[in-house]
């Protein structure tokens, strides 16, 4: 028997996607999962203890993807909205229960994201002990640079990760550190993702910010990068 084609009650969203580097095709956005808190020093300076717990995750939706060179509208309803540099992880492959010796297999490739954040927002739901929702799922709330493929940059396990903040004022580089100092490394982050959901293609995972997280005004353009990776920038407007 033929499938009896979908139609629609309402036109479709959009597929949500990110450019490849040097390449047309572009690759699909299924979910945006984010580590809360992967370098010790970031740690520390939210208030935290940097010991190895398990990590722990939340989401963004898939359509808070901005892509480098855009303006980043900024967002209702805070004063406090933080830049966080991040590694992105774009997964091909997915599956439950993952083996950390085989995790690498199931990643496309990977990119330099920013976790914005409603900072304010994310304080009053500690204080509260609410959900991160209203601090990390905004429009717009994930920027990401364009994917480099594994394939040809390989897995980086070692590199500076940066972000410089122009303002009126000036220049001043805000974040830096290496993405050797993760606590917890690309595989360990999607093994124990997959212990709580099932991954699967088209998968982002963006892998905790180092130290130096701060505010950012309307008119700053930010420019961040990871060695060997790819560098994003965007306006906040
Ligand atoms: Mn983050």
């Amino acid at each position: 028997m033929d499938p009896v084609p979908i139609t629609y009650a309402v036109p479709p969203p959009r597929q949500p996607t990110v450019a490849v580097a040097g390449e047309s095709a572009r690759f699909p956005v299924r979910r945006i999962y984010c580590v809360g808190r992967n370098y010790a020093a970031h740690a520390r300076e939210m208030g935290g203890s940097p010991e190895r717990e398990a990590p722990f995750f939340f989401q963004k939706p898939a359509d808070a993807v901005l892509p480098s060179g855009e303006r980043f509208p900024y967002p209702p309803l805070s004063s406090d909205v933080h830049h966080e540099i991040e590694l992105v992880v774009a997964l091909h492959g997915g599956g439950a229960g993952i083996d950390p010796a085989r995790a690498l297999e199931l990643v496309y490739g990977y990119a330099v994201g920013l976790d914005m954040t409603r900072r304010d927002l994310q304080h009053a739901a500690k204080q509260h002990g609410r959900p991160w929702e209203a601090a990390k799922s905004f429009d717009h709330a994930a920027p990401c640079g364009d994917l480099a493929p594994a394939a040809r940059i390989g897995h980086p396990r070692s590199g500076a990760i940066w972000l410089d903040v122009t303002t009126a004022g000036g220049s001043a580089r805000r974040q830096q550190a290496d993405i050797a100092d993760m606590i917890w490394s690309v595989p360990e982050i999607i093994a124990e993702l997959s212990r709580l959901v099932v991954l699967a293609p088209g998968d982002l995972i963006f892998t905790g910010t180092p130290a130096g997280v701060g505010p950012v005004v309307r008119g700053d353009r930010l420019r961040g990068g990871v060695d060997g990776v790819g560098e994003i920038a965007i306006e906040v407007s």
